[in-house]
């Protein structure tokens, strides 16, 4: 135990921790490095950590760990700093993105949770999930139900909301058509097969339901490769800043659109990437896209099936606060973040398998 230290996994039981002092090593390079986002970037006063409310009675039954337990817990900074050296133990690029790959969705789940499939004719097929068993994700007329006061509503008379102002995630059958698929890879050698990269997507509502507004993807090191804001084509309804963070000067900007996003997207990624995102069938859905090999932070931690929100599952585990009410999402913290609990989960599961 001279070298090993106590932490605490997802469920509460504890495992050893490796020491701190090993060499570190970017799966994606196959050299030493220095981490990014070391334990200084998860540091939160206390005073803001204890802003958000403690977690719902769900994730609080969930993850709820005895007083005793909680004092013995490490530090945040070294409680982070062990769980990201843990993960780079001896793993080569091909290893983490074997053990990644073990957490991709089948088809079935994806099918279940909502993801974008193509399906015959090459025409995307999105099977309602149990919470959207009554809703039509696909419009055929002008006629919507709102979102927030959930009275039917037309786009030729958008009076009459009792939140604010109507709005709708329901898209035009047309926007079927505005659906691709990820490229497969040109060979056997293409450097984009091995990737694993963390995607967010902040979205507005528009008249074609919500719409990609922003864009982030993050590398293994938290460093970002792509974040774009991006027009969107329909006429919007509401920009959602409260959420989502976007306002019109970010739209009036920019001079990326959804097709321009995809392009540079498509340079980083194919087929066999696996992307990472928390409910990632939501970012797909905005980016109009059909990618087959998925890792959904919100699936792998779920308990029976209940997913729990980023904020909370960032806060338990990596200590780290998010998403703090008024300050809007951003989806750069939010890929980050993603990353980092996926990483965590690997850190956990490599332990136990050895
Ligand atoms: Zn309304």
């Amino acid at each position: 135990m001279d070298r090993q230290s106590r932490c605490f996994g997802q469920y509460g039981r504890p495992y050893l921790v490796r020491p701190v002092n090993l060499p570190q090593r970017n799966p994606y390079e196959g050299a030493p490095i220095v981490l990014q986002g070391n334990a200084a970037s998860y540091s939160q006063p206390i005073h803001q950590s204890r802003r958000r409310n403690s977690f719902d009675s769900g994730i609080q039954s969930y993850y709820s760990r005895p007083a005793s337990v909680m004092s013995r817990t490490t530090s945040v900074s070294e409680t982070i700093q062990q769980e990201q050296i843990q993960i780079d133990l001896d793993m080569s690029v091909w290893d983490f993105y074997d053990k990644v790959r073990q957490k991709t969705l089948s088809c079935e789940k994806m099918r279940l949770n909502g993801y974008p499939m193509m399906g015959a004719e090459n025409v995307v097929v999105i099977h309602p999930t149990k919470y959207e068993k009554d809703k039509h994700i696909w419009a055929l007329t002008d006629d919507r139900e709102c979102l927030r006061c959930h009275k039917m509503f037309s786009f030729h008379d958008m009076q009459g909301c009792d939140s604010h102002v109507h709005v709708t995630n329901q898209m035009p059958i047309s926007v079927k058509s505005e659906f691709v698929e990820t490229p497969p890879a040109l060979s056997k050698h293409d450097p984009r097969s091995n990737k694993v990269y963390a995607v967010d997507c902040e979205m507005v509502y528009t008249m074609n339901g919500l719409e990609l507004a922003r864009f982030t993807m993050t590398n293994f090191n938290d460093e970002v490769e792509l974040d774009l804001y991006v027009k969107p084509a329909g006429a919007i309804l509401d920009l959602n800043t409260q959420h989502s963070g976007i306002t019109m000067l970010d739209l009036e900007k920019t001079v990326e659109t959804l097709e321009t996003c995809r392009h540079q997207l498509f340079q980083f990624i194919n087929s066999e990437t696996i992307l990472v995102g928390h409910s990632l069938e939501s970012d797909l859905k905005a980016l109009r896209l059909v990618h087959p090999n998925v890792v959904d932070t919100a699936i792998i931690f779920a308990e029976n099936g209940r997913k729990q929100r980023l904020c909370h599952l960032s806060e338990h585990f990596l200590r780290r606060t998010i998403q703090l009410p008024g300050d809007g999402h951003n989806s750069k913290e939010d890929s980050q973040t993603t990353y980092n609990l996926l990483k965590y989960f690997i850190s956990k599961q490599l332990f136990s398998s050895s």
